[in-house]
């Protein structure tokens, strides 16, 4: 075969957002590299990692992941950078009830200007710092709920839930007819 995309292989853009800090970086390094760097710095510049996964009925998905380098926080640039994407993940930390608003922020956003189609996935990040929680776990659920989306809590540096993740939006993700 040719490798081009089709009903089996499936190539999908998908870009994170959230607060700066929440842990987008570290997921994408989790997910891709296998690997936590503690000491990592805030990206610079663009960044963009691929990763492909298969799935139980054969069919892989291959992700190409554009992780913000602080872009979001320009309003006026957002949509460039989410414009043509299948998937977004709007990640939150846990341990703050500011980076949670802010998600409901960028799903709002989505809905008004993001595909029609868009899978989106609600992310509760640093799941371990479980003692500084403040954000409870149902407050995620239902949230995620009301607006149709997935929800998960992860911990990019334990690797809690990371496959997982990314497993279940592949599972969502349209088909094309073939
Ligand atoms: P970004 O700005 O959203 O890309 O956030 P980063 O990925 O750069 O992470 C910001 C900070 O949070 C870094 O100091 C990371 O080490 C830390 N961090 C990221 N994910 C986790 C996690 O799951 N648990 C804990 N405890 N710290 C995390
Ligand atoms: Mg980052």
């Amino acid at each position: 075969s040719s490798g081009a995309p089709d009903a089996k292989n499936l190539r999908v853009k998908l870009v994170l957002l959230g607060d700066s800090g929440v842990g987008k970086s570290c997921i994408v390094l989790r997910f891709v590299r296998g690997q936590f760097d503690p000491t990592s710095k805030v990206t610079v510049g663009a960044s963009f990692l691929s990763q492909t996964i298969a799935l139980q009925d054969s069919t892989t998905v291959k992700f190409e992941i554009w992780d913000t380098a602080g872009q979001e926080r320009y309003a006026a640039l957002a949509p460039l950078y989410y414009r043509g994407a299948a998937v977004a993940v709007i990640v939150y930390d846990i341990t703050s009830p500011e980076s949670f608003n802010k998600a409901q922020y960028w799903v709002k956003e989505l809905q008004k200007h993001g595909s029609p189609d868009i899978v989106m996935a609600l992310v509760g990040n640093k799941a371990d710092l479980h003692e500084n929680r403040e954000v409870p776990t149902q407050d995620g659920i239902e949230y995620a709920e009301k607006n149709g989306m997935f929800f998960i809590e992860t911990s990019a540096k334990t690797a809690d839930n990371i496959n997982q993740l990314f497993e279940e939006i592949a599972k969502r993700l349209p088909r094309p007819s073939s």
